[in-house]
């Protein structure tokens, strides 16, 4: 899965986000990246990101994952504004085994990873 975050203290964030993973059942933490800084895309006057990537274990089906994840982002203080906005933690799903999903809520591989730097170099640093 690919984190973000720009506001605040992120790398506090993110290491409160691993506590959270690690105590939840359903779900192992197998590997992490390094974290990486870069500035924003799309809407470009706010401070710059930090991204890095978890790769992880569940029992869980990917749609019930969404909703963990959703349910994670609410919890560290997630509001949502606008595209592109400033966030405190943006949770995503790269892959999800080598499935491809496109249903209304969900695209997996998460569109245009490959094209992210945000994706891309923490991916190759697991
Ligand atoms: P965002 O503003 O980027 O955090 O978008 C969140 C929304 O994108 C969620 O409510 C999901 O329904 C949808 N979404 C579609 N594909 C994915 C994915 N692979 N990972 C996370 N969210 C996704």
């Amino acid at each position: 899965m690919g984190v973000g975050g720009n506001v605040g203290d992120v790398k506090r964030r993110f290491r409160h986000l691993v506590f959270a993973l690690k105590r939840a059942s359903r779900v192992d933490i197998v590997k992490s990246s390094i974290i990486l800084k870069n500035p924003p895309f799309g809407y470009e006057n706010q401070d710059d990101f930090y991204n890095t990537a978890l790769e992880i274990k569940t029992s869980m089906n990917a749609d019930r994952f969404l909703s963990f994840l959703l349910h994670l982002e609410k919890r560290f203080g997630r509001k949502r504004s606008f595209v592109n906005a400033p966030r405190t933690l943006d949770l995503d799903i790269i892959f999800f085994d080598a499935r491809l999903i496109n249903t209304k809520r969900l695209n997996v591989p998460h569109p245009h990873w490959s094209e992210r730097e945000s994706v891309v170099i923490p991916l190759s640093y697991m």
